[in-house]
């Protein structure tokens, strides 16, 4: 297939100026938020409708060539890199908010918009959407639902997949399907809203999405809980929850982390804690004042030294702080790579440990901070990617991480999806089996195997 022919095809289905071949802009969509994954594709398409994604996918199935859908190009594993050629899939031209429908609780939205941009406008109605990545402001819903994307409010709220009702998907053959919808139980067949959610691209093109709002809470309070030892803040978390206490975010940042956020920003972080904890309740005002109580005593109970956000201003320092953790890593050296292990949040302590240990035995930097009540860390190695001696040390301390994290029963992402960077780990994770039973789903809804190929699964 000549790519002067292709490209003429695709101009046909979207028009001119919505096909990109020029260097630079291929270039520019040849990789995206991941390190060290650069592929020129050979178009880039940007669609309108759903019938033109499904003309798009008829004509690179028929043809075997591959597509790769992009959002906003923010993930951490190399979901958008054109691996093998082929079309890059631009879906940010589906930026509307079709509905809300207060009766229902539901909003019907289309893939490109920003996540934040659902927060903003169903906020008027007195609304939330939750899932809340820290790239809220940047990232696609289409991305975040294919990436079953968490955040700083999972624990207490859940993640993507906990609020995607109702999906519209064009399928590699060009049908356009439909799954779910606005009822609240539907066990009407299998459940294929979730399994587009959290696909990674490799499964068919969300057009779509009905998504379940909740009201927004009406109080909450921030507090900062300083520790001596990361074994303290472990068992405080443990203690919150054992408390029964479910705090909407809990985050736990580390000495190395603290120092560079403090270096950067000067909010006043105690540089000589080993670990700090970032916490907020929210919901009914009077059971806001209770929880943050209770808090407040499990935290000094585990030894921590509890400061109360004292002002709006202080709880908005704070939160940037705590957003500003990976930025700051990433300055201390050329390539950062942002790991997402997840283990039960009873392991959290000795997860940490095997991350120091990790570092120490292969002599690389490693920065942790992350969602401790979910058991989802993120710890952050700083490296430069053009140094083979020490990408050798990071490649086995991510070997020894990930490795652990499965051991204590963890899993090797929690949000930020598999892609390319974690897959010579998946069959240790899943087992032969349970990669087969996987690659038998993507084989049979995409037998071309076009759909993101190689990635998730590896090769099918
Ligand atoms: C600084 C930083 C902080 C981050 N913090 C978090 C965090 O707290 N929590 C978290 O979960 N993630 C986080 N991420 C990762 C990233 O933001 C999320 O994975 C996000 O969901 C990606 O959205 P996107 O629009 O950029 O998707 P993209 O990167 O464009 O795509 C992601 C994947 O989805 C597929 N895809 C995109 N759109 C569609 C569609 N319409 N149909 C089918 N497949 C599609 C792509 O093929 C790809 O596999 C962070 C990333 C950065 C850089």
């Amino acid at each position: 297939m000549q790519n002067t022919q292709m490209i003429e095809e695709l101009k046909k289905i979207v028009g001119e100026e919505y096909v990109l071949t020029k260097p630079e802009d291929l270039y520019a969509y040849s990789y995206d938020a991941t390190p060290g994954h650069s592929y020129m594709p050979d178009a880039v398409v940007i669609p309108g409708t759903a019938k033109e994604v499904s003309e798009i996918l008829k004509y690179a199935n028929t043809h075997k060539i591959p597509v790769y859908t992009r959002g906003s190009g923010t993930n951490l594993s190399a979901g958008t890199a054109p691996l093998k050629g082929g079309i890059v899939l631009l879906m940010l031209r589906f930026n509307k908010i079709i509905d809300v429908d207060l009766e229902n609780l539901i909003a019907e939205v289309e893939v490109g918009v920003v996540v934040q941009d659902i927060n903003d406008h169903v906020g008027q109605f007195g609304l939330m959407y939750p899932p809340d990545p820290g790239t809220v402001k940047t990232a696609s819903l289409g991305g975040t639902i294919s990436e079953n994307a968490g955040g700083l409010r999972g624990l207490k709220y859940g993640i993507t997949k906990n609020y995607v009702q109702g999906l519209e998907v064009v399928l590699t053959n060009g049908e356009i399907i439909h799954t779910g919808g606005k009822n609240v139980k539907d066990v009407s067949g299998y459940d294929m809203t979730k399994l587009f959610t959290g696909a990674e691209g490799t499964l068919g093109v969300i057009t779509k999405a009905y998504l379940k709002l909740i009201p927004k809470p009406e109080a909450d309070k921030s507090m900062i809980a300083t520790f001596k030892t990361l074994e303290d803040a472990g068992n405080a978390v443990a203690g919150i929850i054992a408390a029964k206490i479910i705090p909407a975010t809990l985050e736990l940042i580390d000495n190395k982390t603290i120092r560079v956020v403090e270096d950067f920003m000067h909010v006043g972080l105690p540089v000589d804690a080993a670990a700090i904890l970032l916490c907020t309740v929210d919901g009914n005002p009077i059971v806001v004042e209770d929880e943050a109580k209770r808090l407040e005593k499990v935290l000094a109970d585990n030894n921590g030294e509890v400061h109360l956000a004292k002002s709006a201003e202080h709880k908005e320092q704070l939160w940037t702080a705590r957003r500003m953790a990976l930025p700051c890593l990433a300055k201390l050296r050329p390539t950062t790579f942002v790991e997402d292990a997840t283990v039960p949040r009873s392991k959290i302590p000795a997860f940490l440990a095997l991350v120091e240990k990790a570092a120490a035995d292969n002599n690389v930097t490693i920065g942790t901070f992350g969602h401790a009540g979910d058991g989802n860390m993120h710890p952050t190695i700083v490296c430069d990617i053009r140094d083979e001696e020490e990408m050798k040390r990071v490649y086995a301390a991510m070997d020894a991480m990930f490795r652990g994290a499965v051991e204590l029963g963890g899993t090797l992402s929690g949000e930020h999806g598999i892609g390319l960077g974690k897959l010579p780990w998946m069959e240790f994770q899943h087992g032969k089996a349970g990669m087969e039973a996987m690659k038998a789903v993507k084989r049979a809804l995409d037998p071309n195997l076009i759909l993101n190929p190689g990635k998730l699964l590896g090769e099918c």
